[in-house]
């Protein structure tokens, strides 16, 4: 890249599909921040968990969205999320927030108040630093006007592999959860995950993160010359 990069990448697909491993490394390639819209989401359900709320129940949900302050950290090398000040990088990432996360995310409520956050934090169009924002529905909802869009998939079997290589959780467990989690994030009424129109599909069904972060590199580049001519 000649000059810095000032723009928005966004980067959508299902869990396991390498989303967050690659928007970082893309993040760290372009000096650009980097935010992980799915751990928004997933602070949002410890919250309730901890509150000993239901997931399912939409009060109950919103009530505890609007008590807590959620804080996000943007450097890829080190992104970190907090809930009233404490970090919950860690707790964000257990079975139970995996399993009830689905149900929190579908709330309309819910997605309105952190599309607003992620919003505020991409900023304005002319900004000093440019993001690499992974999620479900970033390219179709929060940021439409991003400079590229991406829609990373991979096989079930490659997706199941990698989660469960990275959580050392039971394959055939992890293949079920993936499944679930993308029937509820697919099929909920307030933006589902989707590949938005103008978005690149990707299978990243046996590629490296090297070869995948060169692919999205030489995309920007195409895309960067296309608006120079
Ligand atoms: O990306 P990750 O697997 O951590 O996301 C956890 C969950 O958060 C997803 O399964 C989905 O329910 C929700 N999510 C969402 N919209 C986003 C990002 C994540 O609904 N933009």
């Amino acid at each position: 890249m000649d000059r810095p990069f000032t723009g928005v990448i966004a980067v959508d697909g299902p869990a396991g599909s390498g989303k967050s491993t690659v928007s970082r490394r893309l993040a760290g390639s372009l000096g650009a921040r980097y935010l992980d819209t799915g751990a928004m989401y997933r602070a949002v359900t410890w919250a309730v968990l901890s509150a000993g709320a239901d997931p399912e129940d939409p009060e109950a949900v919103a009530k505890i969205l609007g008590e807590v302050r959620l804080e996000m950290g943007t450097d890829p090398e080190q992104p970190d999320t907090w809930l009233d000040g404490v970090s919950v990088k860690q707790e964000i990432r257990t079975p139970e927030v995996t399993r009830a996360v689905s149900a929190v995310a579908a709330h309309p409520e819910v997605r309105r108040v952190l599309v607003a956050q992620q919003r505020q934090i991409i900023g304005p169009a002319e900004r000093p630093q440019g993001i690499v924002v992974e999620g479900r529905d970033i390219g179709s909802v929060v940021a439409p006007d991003a400079d590229l869009k991406v829609y990373l998939t991979a096989s079930e079997i490659e997706r199941a592999r990698r989660r469960s290589a990275e959580t050392a959780a039971d394959l055939e467990a992890t293949a079920a959860d993936l499944a679930r989690r993308d029937t509820l994030d697919s099929s909920r009424s307030t933006s589902p995950l989707q590949k938005a129109p103008d978005a690149v599909l990707l299978d990243t069904t046996g590629l490296s993160i090297e070869q995948v972060v060169d692919r999205l590199l030489t995309m920007l580049a195409e895309a960067a010359g296309r608006d120079r001519r």
